[in-house]
């Protein structure tokens, strides 16, 4: 079984990304993109529901490498795939690709150095199985399930006799033309899916137990059109990427450390696009301040366009109870919203990892039983990248963080002479959430998510540019225990070395029996016959030899097995230290730790 450098799990923005930059690093290294769709984008591809689209600008949101060309702001999701395309073939990733592969588990061997990752090759219930082994894994799975929606716990909604739609599993066919649509949520989903639906159906009403900051954002910016009148095509990209990224930092670090005054600037934007039916208070003030939650945007600002329709309202309050076609409010009896279809944008279930198990020496763990090194390489956790990008601003600019890590992580290794590297954790860090948003959903998720720390390396991102900067000239040694398993290799070299020392004698053997036969051949036409048979156990001998070395070579060398007597720790350690290698005086396994 060959052995890759690097595996990358997930063919969506971070897997794509990933790809680029190793390939970019080391031109000849071996990587493959493992997917368990049969096709790439993830979320972009994934989602069905009316006008997915992005709701940070594009500039940002696209690859520094292939930036993003046209001339829109937001995208929406079939031009964000065209864009994937195209850019995952500008470096042949595409040619790298495995699709349907599904990632059932992984397994970090300390005796061979390498992760054994398991594969189910098919569609849903077909399946193969596949293993295949990395030196590097990355987990580029995204943040949430793509089998299971997060539960929805609405009272009542057993009652309901319409439809209900979960937006992760929107079903293409359905027509709302004529319907009374009611969509339960307040996040960027619910005000997208408002306006994209409001024109077909008969009403459409957003049910919030409560409101979200909504902004309007411009789709087409004049800036792209003159910068690109003006300027070369790659320098006017360059420009307004840094524009876009300067603007989306600003923004939120004006809301963060002036929350009352953006809170007024930006309640006040929304009065001014609200018709006087709908006023701001309860629906657009939130209990939280600016940007403590993901803030939605809209484009041209499509939702209160949609509001100021007579189509499209919005109810705030906790739902009471749902009966077979109606949605009761608690404590407003004139707030019953008469539904044939409910939307439910509730939020997504979260996962990190894709659902796959993991074992370090046959223990296992869970991600999110651990913290993350740099926002991005597990604690415990040998050679492992968790991708996990911004919610404060654009996802990709953290997943190229990640991927800027693994390369310096990997060129490190090199450079040592060093086969793993494992952020362990000093006493005394503390942990806190790593994604600090107060969405309902992440706060549910939170058990199911790694932490990050109170201290450099392991805090949390927050800052594309400090991040950047980090990942680029920062300290990649610090609380690194990097190991180089010799004992493998020794081992493998004195098999290999035994193997050709006993191959030699054995060529130089059976050339000897050869001219030896050749030579009683003609004896035994002068003097007799005997010699020959003298040399068949020799012969018989060579055969033998020939068999075990072919044997060793299928098998390997095995890794020790945990035995009844020992508990996981021991093993650990055992594994982790192994006994002295085959070749005489070397130290089995050398760690920076046991080295010094
Ligand atoms: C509706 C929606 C809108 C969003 N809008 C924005 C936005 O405007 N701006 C922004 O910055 N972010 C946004 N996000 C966040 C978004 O998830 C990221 O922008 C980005 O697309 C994530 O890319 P990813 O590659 O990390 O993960 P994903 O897009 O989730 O891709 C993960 C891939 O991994 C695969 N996978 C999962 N498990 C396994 C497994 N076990 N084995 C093999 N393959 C596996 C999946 O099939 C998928 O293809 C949005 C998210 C959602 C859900």
């Amino acid at each position: 079984m060959s052995v890759l450098d690097v595996a990358i799990i997930g063919a969506g923005i971070s897997g794509i990304n990933t790809a680029y930059r190793v390939q970019e690093a080391q031109p000849d290294i071996n990587y493959r993109i493992f997917e368990s769709r049969g096709e790439i984008g993830g979320t972009w591809s994934f989602f069905k529901y009316p006008g997915l689209r992005s709701d940070s600008d594009l500039f940002s949101f696209g690859f520094e490498w292939n930036p993003w060309f046209a001339d829109e702001v937001i995208a929406d999701a079939p031009a964000i795939m065209q864009y994937l395309h195209k850019s995952i073939k500008s470096f042949n990733g595409d040619k790298h690709l495995e699709l349907k592969h599904k990632l059932i588990s992984l397994d970090w061997s300390s005796f061979e150095q390498l992760w054994t990752l398991r594969f189910h090759v098919g569609d849903g219930e077909k399946y193969e199985d596949r293993e295949v082994k990395s030196r590097w894994v990355v987990l580029g799975t995204g943040y949430y399930d793509y089998k299971k929606a997060l539960p929805v716990e609405i009272p009542g909604i057993d009652n309901f006799k319409g439809t209900i739609i979960h937006p992760q599993f929107w079903p293409e066919d359905i027509d709302l033309t004529g319907k009374r649509v009611a969509i339960v949520g307040s996040g960027a989903t619910a005000i997208t899916i408002l306006p994209n639906i409001a024109e077909k159906a008969k009403s459409v009403t957003l049910v919030q137990r409560s409101p979200s900051y909504i902004g309007a954002i411009p789709r087409q910016d004049k800036s792209v059109d003159l910068l690109k009148r003006w300027l070369p095509l790659s320098w006017a990209t360059k420009l307004l990427r840094v524009k876009y990224l300067l603007l989306s930092f600003l923004f939120f670090n004006f809301c963060q450390q002036l929350p009352n005054f953006s809170r007024k600037l930006l309640l006040s934007g929304a009065k001014k696009s609200l018709p006087p039916s709908i006023p701001v208070d309860p629906h657009f003030s939130p209990k939280y301040k600016p940007w403590d939650q993901r803030f939605c945007m809209c484009p041209d600002g499509d939702f209160y366009a949609a509001l100021r329709s007579d189509k499209a309202n919005i109810v705030t309050g906790h739902i009471e109870t749902i009966t077979e076609d109606t949605i009761v409010i608690k404590d407003q009896p004139e707030s019953k919203i008469e539904a044939d279809v409910i939307v439910t944008a509730t939020g997504l279930k979260i996962l990190v990892g894709g659902g796959a198990t993991m074992h370090r020496d046959g223990i296992e763990y869970k991600p999110a039983d651990k913290m993350l090194w740099k926002g991005c390489m597990l604690q415990d956790t040998p050679n492992a990248i968790v991708v996990i990008g911004y919610t404060n601003a654009s996802w990709t600019l953290g997943a190229d963080v990640a991927a800027k890590t693994l390369t310096r992580m990997i060129s490190m290794l090199k450079k040592n002479g060093r086969t793993s590297a494992t952020p362990t954790l000093p006493a005394g860090v503390q942990a806190q959430p790593f994604m600090q948003m107060s969405s309902t959903y992440l706060l549910k998720g939170r058990g199911q998510m790694p932490t990050g720390g109170n201290q450099y390396p392991w805090l949390p991102r927050r800052n594309y540019f400090s991040d950047l900067f980090d990942a680029k000239y920062g300290d990649v040694s610090k609380d690194i225990v990097s190991s180089k398993c010799i004992h493998m290799v020794e081992a493998n070299e004195t098999v290999v070395s035994w193997r050709k020392e006993v191959g030699s004698t054995l060529h130089l053997l059976s050339l000897s029996c050869t001219l030896c036969i050749m030579c009683s051949i003609l004896d035994s036409f002068t003097s007799g016959t005997i010699f020959i048979l003298q040399m068949y156990p020799i012969n018989t001998l060579h055969m033998l030899a020939t068999l075990i070395i072919r044997i060793t070579r299928h098998i390997g060398i095995p890794e020790p097995s945990r035995t009844s007597q020992q508990s996981p720790a021991e093993y650990q350690v055992q594994v982790a230290h192994p006994p002295p290698c085959l070749v005489g005086g070397s130290p089995s396994c050398s760690t920076d730790s046991c080295q010094s």
